[in-house]
């Protein structure tokens, strides 16, 4: 038998290298590919690793291609902001929520670089509409801001749509924390309500390494700033207890629930 990394390795390539090729194409494919109802929404919980009750949900991009299967988002969504195309994705997930989460949850939605720093619309705007179209106050829908694109906190654009998303009510997150350049200092900057500590952190803590110093450290400073700490790729009873022992309550990650077509309204799956 292979093993099941290999195995994966081996699907996922054939269908990586024809995707490269896509690369080259046209705007036309993509624009056809959003008509078309290839992308769609699913919902993965953030939980309360205690009560285990869900709290929110986050909503992620799927892509599955009529030829080519099932397209990870770590591959089209920068083609995708690269031709400018991202509000119009989202707008589509959006579209498509029929089953939006309940009211008393959360909705937690990603916004690129690109999203972030465009002054060619009102983002808040933008952003209303869409919690229109879900029912969702917006002081209930946070908005993910990913440390990967290293952004520039200080420039005039990003700033001026922060601006705008948080005097609309949205709550911010920081996403990925710890992978990019801006670190502590974004924190002090920004003051988001909440900050995704990312996974490659968490999956660390079954090591019992030196990280756990850093792990602490940032889960107390984010403790003293007053911002709630969102731990994701939670994968493992001891990460739960660990994190809990550490006061970090809210947890995403494949030991509550993956993402789904249709927001949870409990857990199918009870953890401990
Ligand atoms: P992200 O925002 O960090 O989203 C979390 C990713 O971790 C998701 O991958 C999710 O399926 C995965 N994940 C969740 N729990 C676990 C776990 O316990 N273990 C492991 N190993 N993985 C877990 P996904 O859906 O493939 O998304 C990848 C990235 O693509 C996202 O990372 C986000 O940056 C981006 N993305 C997805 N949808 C959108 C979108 O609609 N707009 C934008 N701008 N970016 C998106
Ligand atoms: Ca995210
Ligand atoms: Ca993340
Ligand atoms: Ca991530």
């Amino acid at each position: 038998l292979l093993p099941a990394s290999l195995f994966t390795a081996l699907a996922v390539t054939p269908i990586i290298v024809r995707f490269r090729s896509f690369r080259g194409q046209h705007l036309k494919e993509l624009l056809r590919t959003l008509r078309n109802k290839e992308f769609y929404p699913v919902f993965q919980p953030i939980v309360d690793g205690h009560s285990k009750q869900v709290l929110g949900h986050e909503l992620l991009a799927r892509w599955q291609h009529p030829k080519w299967g099932a397209i990870p988002p770590d591959h089209f969504i920068p083609i995708l902001a690269h031709h400018g195309q991202l509000d119009r994705l989202l707008l589509e997930l959006v579209s498509q929520c029929q089953n939006r989460p309940q009211q008393h949850q959360y909705l937690s939605i990603n916004l690129s670089g690109e999203q972030l720093t465009d002054n060619n619309r009102n983002l808040g705007e933008f952003l209303r509409e869409l919690c229109l179209q879900l029912g969702l106050d917006t002081h209930r829908v946070i908005i993910e801001i990913t440390e990967r694109d290293e952004l520039d906190f200080q420039s005039p654009g990003f700033q001026s749509n922060l601006n705008d998303i948080r005097q609309c009510g949205f709550k911010v997150a920081i996403d990925d924390f710890g992978t990019g350049h801006n670190g502590l200092t974004g924190l002090r900057q920004f003051q988001p309500d909440f900050l995704k500590v990312d996974k490659g952190f968490i999956q660390m803590i079954r090591h019992r390494d030196e990280t756990q110093p850093v792990l602490d450290s940032i889960f107390r400073l984010a403790q003293q700033l007053g911002i709630t700490v969102i731990a994701e790729g939670v994968e493992t009873e001891e990460q739960r207890q660990y994190l809990l022992s550490r006061d970090v309550v809210h947890m995403q990650g494949y030991l509550f629930g993956k993402p789904h077509r249709r927001p949870a309204q409990r857990l199918d799956r009870l953890p401990g």
